[in-house]
């Protein structure tokens, strides 16, 4: 074999190699845009906060969100204001009371609004950990991080250092006061949430979130993208 011959060949193992690493190198790129997010399917219910998760009185969520938010609280000093917001089984009524809007994912028990764990009605040093976690979830403003639909901080009205941050999770399309089919969450270790596995009909393409913001549907009575008091 001649020189030239030699050097095509090595050329050609060079690129088939090259490609060959393609798809791989496009995964680390993504792996380091946003964390490998799961969908949780069925075994939604309303429960209440744990104590591991400081967390106002009486405060419910989503079980399915459990994990995610506890992993948050190990590492941000979060105190949770409101989850879940409507009726229970009981007759009872969870959360605040008619302060969120039309369609929120506070109906879902798929939300919650979060204060620094040392309180703070002004921006300070107490909330530098909670913008830490609200650019994690959102480094660009409108284009939150998976698994996350909606984050509400500085930008938003209503929202904000010294307000509060508001973290939605995408989620299956669900009426008001229904637990939603399933739910966008990151994988923990230590979930404590029995593991879930997908129905066995499968879907015909990647589950869809819900069009627009969460509790987007408002959006059209209040007037504006940052019109979301009380989200
Ligand atoms: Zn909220």
């Amino acid at each position: 074999m001649s020189h030239r011959l030699l050097a095509t060949a090595w050329a050609r193992t060079l690129a088939v190699f090259a490609l060959s690493l393609a798809p791989l190198l496009a995964i680390c790129a993504y792996a380091e845009a946003a964390p490998v997010t799961r969908v949780a399917y069925g075994t939604g219910k309303i429960v209440p906060i744990p104590a591991s998760i400081p967390h106002a009185e009486g405060d419910m969520i989503d079980q399915r969100i459990i994990p995610n938010l506890r992993w948050i609280a190990q590492r941000y000093p979060i105190y949770v204001t409101d989850g879940y917001s409507g009726p229970l089984p009981n007759g009872e009524h969870a959360g605040c009371d008619g302060c969120h809007v039309k369609n929120s994912d506070h109906y879902n028990g798929l939300a919650v609004d979060i204060v620094p764990l040392e309180p703070s009605s002004k921006c300070d040093a107490h909330w530098t950990a909670i913008t830490r976690l609200a650019l994690w979830a959102e480094p660009e403003q409108n284009k939150p991080r998976p698994p996350f639909r909606w984050v509400g901080y500085d930008g938003d009205a209503g929202h904000g250092c010294g307000n509060h941050l508001h973290l939605s999770w995408n989620h299956a399309v669900a009426p008001m006061f229904t637990l939603a089919e399933w739910v966008e969450v990151f994988p923990v270790s230590f979930t404590g949430v029995k593991p879930v596995t997908a129905p066995k009909k499968k879907p015909n393409s990647a589950p869809k979130a819900p069009a627009g913001p969460p509790g987007g549907i408002a959006q059209a009575s209040t007037g504006g993208i940052s019109a979301r008091p009380g989200d």
